[in-house]
C-alpha cells in the first residue's frame, strides 16, 4: 500500500498547452480520492503524468515515498482503467485479466489461480473464457477493472471507468467499486466529470479548472462550503444560488429582501457575491419575523421526493428545493429564509470566499 505525493507539477504538451499547471496534492495510503472537474481541465493528462505515460514537465511525483517522475511506467507500481477500457480483443477475459502477469513471466498455473480468484472478486464468474465483443459493458468495465486489480499495483489509477455506461448500470458499478476499494484496501485515484459521482464515492474530492485545484477537501466540506463561485456552480444536483448583494449592519441584502450572514472583516456597503444552496433556503407561505426575501413562484420541478421551486423575488430568480407534498402552485406569494451558516459571501470580483 502506498500514497501519492506530487509537489509543483505541471505538464505541458508539446503544442503549449499547460494542461497541468502548477500542482500540489497528497493522496493517502487506502484513500479513495476522486479528481473532479469538467472536460478540458487537465484530469486525464493528470492521471496520466502520475502513470508515467506523460512526462512531468516540472515538480516531482512520489509514490510509497520514492521520487518516480523519471521512473518508466511499468516500474511505478500503478495500475491504469483507461476510459475506454482498452481490453485486447483477441484475448479471452482471463487472458485479459492476467495479461499483465504474462509480461512479468508469471507460471501459466499461477496465472490462471489469479484469473479465478480475481474474476470471482469482480463477478466475472462464468465469463473467463469468452472474449470482451461476447460481453456487455458493464462486463467488460469489469474485467478492465480486474486486469489492473491483478497486476498488484500500489496504487489504481481510474479514468471516467463508468462514464460509457448506462444511468442505471452506472449506478450499480459504482455501488460495486466503492465496495470493492474498500475490501481492497487500495489507494485509488478516480477522475470523473460527474460531481454526483464524486460525492457518492470519494473519501475526498479535488476540484479542479484549468489545469488548477480550485478546492481540496471532504464531500461535506466541497457541498456545504464551496471555497469559490466555480467549485460552487459545478458542485450540486441543483445549482446553487449566487445573488448580487451589498453587505449590511446585520447580514447581506439582496434582491427582494436580505438574508442573515457572518460578514467578518467585510464592512457595511460592500458590494459581493451571495452564495446559498437551494436545499438550505426554508420557504413559507405565512409570515415570518427575522431577515427574509420576498417573491413568488414561477415554476415547480418535481426531483422525485423533492420540488425545485424558481421564486422571483423582485426581479432575481431564486431556487429552493421544498418536499414534493408542499410544491406551492405558481403566482403564489411566498418568503424564503436561511440561517447564517448556510451563507456564503463571495468576493464579487475574484470570486473567492
Ligand atoms: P480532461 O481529462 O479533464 O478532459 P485532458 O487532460 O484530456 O482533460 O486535457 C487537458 C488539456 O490538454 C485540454 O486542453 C486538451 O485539449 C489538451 N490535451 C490533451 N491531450 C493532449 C495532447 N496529446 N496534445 C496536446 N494537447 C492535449
Ligand atoms: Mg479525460
Amino acid at each position: 500500500m502506498a500514497g501519492i505525493d506530487i509537489e509543483g507539477l505541471a505538464t505541458v504538451y508539446p503544442n503549449g498547452v499547460r494542461a497541468v499547471d502548477g500542482l500540489d496534492l497528497t493522496v493517502a495510503d487506502g484513500e479513495f480520492f476522486a479528481l473532479l472537474g469538467p472536460s478540458g481541465c487537465g484530469k486525464t493528462t493528470l492521471l496520466r503524468t502520475i502513470a508515467g505515460l506523460e512526462s512531468a514537465t516540472e515538480g516531482t511525483v512520489r509514490i510509497d515515498s520514492a521520487d518516480v517522475t523519471r521512473t518508466e511506467p511499468g516500474k511505478r507500481g500503478v495500475a491504469m482503467v483507461f476510459q475506454d477500457y482498452a481490453l485486447f480483443p483477441h484475448m479471452t477475459v482471463s487472458e485479459n485479466i492476467t495479461y499483465p502477469l504474462k509480461v512479468r513471466r508469471v507460471a501459466a498455473a499461477t496465472r490462471a489461480s489469479v484469473a479465478e480468484k480475481t474474476g470471482d472478486e469482480l463477478s466475472l464468474q462464468g465469463l473467463l473464457e469468452r472474449r470482451p465483443a461476447q460481453l456487455s459493458g458493464g462486463q467488460q468495465q469489469r474485467v478492465a477493472l480486474a486486469r489492473a486489480i491483478a497486476s498488484e499495483g500500489k496504487v489504481l489509477l481510474l479514468d471516467e471507468p463508468l462514464s460509457n455506461l448506462d444511468a442505471r448500470l452506472r449506478l450499480e458499478a459504482r455501488t460495486f467499486l466503492k465496495k470493492l476499494q474498500k475490501d481492497l484496501g487500495i489507494t485509488t485515484v478516480f477522475v470523473t466529470h460527474d460531481q454526483a459521482e464524486a460525492l457518492a464515492l470519494a473519501d475526498r474530492i479535488a476540484v479542479m479548472q484549468s489545469g488548477k485545484l480550485r478546492q481540496l477537501g471532504s464531500p461535506r466540506e466541497v457541498f456545504a462550503r464551496p471555497t469559490n463561485t466555480f467549485v460552487a456552480n459545478f458542485i450540486g444536483s441543483t445549482p446553487m444560488n449566487l445573488l448580487p448583494g451589498t453587505v449590511a449592519s446585520h447580514g447581506v441584502s439582496v434582491s427582494g429582501g436580505s438574508l442573515p450572514a457572518t460578514t467578518g472583516s467585510v464592512p457595511a456597503g460592500a458590494e459581493v457575491t451571495v452564495g446559498i444552496r437551494p436545499e438550505y433556503l426554508t420557504l413559507s407561505t405565512g409570515d415570518v419575523s427575522g431577515p427574509a426575501i420576498r417573491g413568488s413562484v414561477v415554476v415547480a420541478e418535481n426531483l422525485g421526493t423533492q420540488s425545485l421551486v424558481t421564486v422571483d423575488c423582485s426581479g432575481t430568480l431564486i431556487g429552493v428545493t421544498v418536499p414534493e407534498e408542499d410544491e406551492p402552485s405558481p403566482g403564489t406569494p411566498v418568503v424564503l429564509t436561511a440561517s447564517e451558516q448556510r451563507v456564503l459571501l463571495y468576493d464579487k470580483e475574484s470570486g473567492e470566499l
